[in-house]
């Protein structure tokens, strides 16, 4: 077992790499808010940041989150070799390789992240946006789609979370299940 990453060690270094890149939580959390709030009227931002929180913990969103944010800053310091260094950094239109591990990283929170990543790819709310008009010398063409995936994960946890409190499932099944969420 030797060279294995301790997973408190990875999922330190994740939210690290998204506060490093101008990234909060509560950025997340107010897309994931919006995407809600038409199902659920009453829907606070801190229950959003929360969803964002747990999210976070899932290590395929993890390590997706370091490969993208490696990617970008390798790419901004202009350390990838060629074409490939050019592709990244002019965001080219083609190359989908961003939205791919991004998408990716939904999988394992079901069909309402999928559709929702959808949405937010091609809506670009709220931070999205700032991220995918950067200005020069920065490069954000993996985290644009990775802050999507997340908020898209988020969203999805909250749509079904909601549904089990309206089936008023008690405290020990939510617990169950909020264990369940964190496997893989
Ligand atoms: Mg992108």
């Amino acid at each position: 077992m030797t060279g294995r990453v301790q997973s408190k060690v990875v999922t330190a270094a994740a939210r690290e790499a998204l506060i490093e890149r101008g990234v909060t939580i509560e950025d997340i959390g107010q897309i994931v808010q919006a995407m809600q709030i038409p199902y659920n009227p009453e829907l606070t931002l801190e229950e959003c940041m929360y969803s964002v929180e747990r999210v976070l913990l899932k290590r395929e969103i993890q390590y997706a989150i370091l490969v993208g944010v490696e990617l970008d800053r390798l790419a901004e310091q202009k350390k990838l070799s060629e074409p490939l260094q050019t592709i990244v950094e002019s965001d080219e239109g083609l190359f989908g390789v961003d939205e791919t591990i991004a998408f990716g990283a939904v999988l394992a929170y079901g069909s309402i992240a999928i559709t929702t990543f959808g949405h937010l790819d091609k809506k670009k709310s709220g931070i999205i946006e700032r991220l995918d008009n950067t200005s020069e010398g920065k490069v954000n063409t993996f985290l644009d789609d990775m802050v999507a995936s997340i908020a898209a994960c988020a969203a999805s946890r909250l749509a079904h979370r909601l549904r089990d409190e309206e089936e008023g499932i008690s405290k020990y099944e939510q617990a169950v299940r909020d264990e369940e969420e964190l496997i893989g």
